[in-house]
């Protein structure tokens, strides 16, 4: 019944009227029951991560989803109503990292890792109740009583079930790629978890002599700590380069790189005049050997043909001195550059961002701090062209602030794209709303169907971190506890 509209509007005494009424008459389950005769409507929710109270954003989301919920149960619509809750992974181990004040992998196993998980656990399961709460206050009817939990092992092993799947159909093969890594969280960051601003790094110039004949080859790098990690240099094919000696009254140098940028470098090396000695093309400089840096241990740092030469890539760019400082284990230009040539990505770095015993110089340092020592090196060596500081953009991880590394790990890497006529030609069969979200699923499916498997936690919500694939099947046949 419509009664008479009311001069005024006092929302929190109107809200709790509804609400008390809803609950008294149980309107909710009432609702349900009633459409439960009607055709299916499959709603999936995306799962907030309970972290704390709900954010703005998800408060408005849910009420857009409750409004289409209320929407297709009007037209008559029996609609599937679970709503989700992301509870394990990262952004619930930083949490409570910050509340029991720990602050490393290395502390967490101090705590004790039984310890840790429980903590997280109540963590998240103490906020799931909070939140729940505080979408029933925004009125979004909800199965509260049932929603799915990614901490429960139910999901869990229906998340290993179906990469188990993917295994045993040769849809997920072992291999490694070079990933944007938090050294503190100690876990790769999607591109949208990074976060750029400036910062102070150097920016050198450093010689590789040649194997053969006079000078050597000028490289440019804003990251020394990779230089222990050089493989090869990479020349553009197509560009003008040459042999130049520089002098300055009695010093002179003799190196090669861009010819068009001879005055540039000459003056970073504080020197006045040039001479052109001889001029190539970079795909003549292909293949010229070279004297790494670093001396490393064949052991870590395996021989193969061109190790330590020229090779040829199209990204190299007309500045600095034109040619470029290539290590595949710390960047995903090197590695695909590696890959055409043979070369091993080479990365002495462990997951903490320290360097390993395979670089027994720095060995046990985090590799940011330890530029200053590079530099000492190579200007003992004599190799040190040119150092000064620059200011460029950096990206950092988006919960620690912590700046990222670029370095090589292994993974397992979901073979979909051998699949993806199929799933896109699926993807169309169904129907789905809303239309934006059909449109960038099937792109999506046409694109690259390559990421990776990544499990973003350290302790929790990785039942198996650290065991091989295999390894981890035969546990799946047994317990998940
Ligand atoms: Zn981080």
């Amino acid at each position: 019944m419509i009664k008479q509209v009311r001069a005024d509007y006092n929302a929190p005494v109107i809200e709790k009227g509804v609400q008390d009424f809803w609950k008294k008459d149980n309107i909710y389950e009432r609702t349900r029951a009633f459409r439960s005769e009607g055709e299916n409507f499959y709603f999936l929710d995306g799962p907030p991560y309970t972290t704390g109270s709900i954010h703005l954003g998800t408060a408005m989301n849910k009420t857009i989803k409750d409004t289409l919920i209320r929407f297709w149960r009007m037209k008559g619509y029996n609609v599937r109503d679970q709503p989700g809750f992301d509870m394990h992974g990262l952004p619930i181990e930083v949490q409570v990292e910050k509340k029991i004040g720990v602050r490393s992998k290395r502390e967490i196993e101090e705590f004790g890792i039984d310890n840790f998980v429980t903590t997280c656990k109540n963590f998240a399961q103490e906020l799931r109740g909070s939140m729940t709460e505080q979408f029933k206050r925004l009125g979004v009817w909800m199965d509260w009583e049932d929603p799915y939990q990614t901490l429960k092992l139910s999901y869990i092993e229906a998340a290993w079930w179906t990469l188990s799947k993917a295994y045993d159909k040769n849809l997920l093969v072992s291999d490694s790629r070079v990933l944007t890594w938090c050294p503190r969280c100690e876990t790769a960051l999607a591109e949208a978890e990074i976060e750029y601003w400036d910062e102070k790094d150097p920016s050198v110039m450093v010689e590789f002599p040649l194997t053969e004949g006079e000078g050597s080859l000028l490289i440019w790098t804003t990251t020394p700590w990779t230089l222990p990690s050089n493989m090869a240099v990479a020349a553009h094919p197509d560009f003008g380069y040459a042999k130049i000696r520089m002098k300055d009254g009695e010093r002179s140098k003799t190196v090669i790189i861009l010819e068009s940028q001879a005055e540039h470098v000459a003056s970073k090396g504080g020197f006045t005049e040039t001479e052109t000695l001889e001029r190539m093309k970079g795909k003549d400089l292909e293949g010229l050997g070279y004297l790494p840096p670093f001396d490393i241990d064949d052991r870590y740092r395996r021989k193969t043909e061109w190790r330590h030469r020229v090779v040829l890539a199209d990204y190299v760019e007309k500045d600095n001195t034109g040619l470029v400082h290539t290590a595949p284990g710390f960047g995903p230009d090197d590695y695909e550059t590696g890959k055409r040539y043979g070369l091993d990505p080479f990365c002495p770095v462990n997951e903490a961002g320290r360097f390993t015993e395979a670089f027994p110089l720095l060995a046990g340092k985090k590799v940011k701090t330890t530029d200053q020592d590079i530099l000492k090196h190579l200007e003992e060596k004599g190799i040190l062209f040119a150092s000064e500081k620059t200011q460029h953009r950096y990206g950092h991880c988006w919960r620690c602030k912590s700046p990222h590394n670029i370095q090589e790990h292994k993974a397992m890497v979901p073979q979909g794209h051998r699949h993806k006529g199929q799933d896109a030609r699926r993807s169309g069969q169904g129907q789905m709303g809303p239309g934006m979200g059909r449109n960038i699923q099937r792109e999506e499916l046409g694109r690259r169907c390559q990421g990776l498997v990544r499990i973003q936690a350290k302790v929790l919500g990785d039942p198996h971190a650290g065991l091989d694939m295999p390894l981890r099947r035969e546990a799946r046949r047994g317990d998940l506890r």
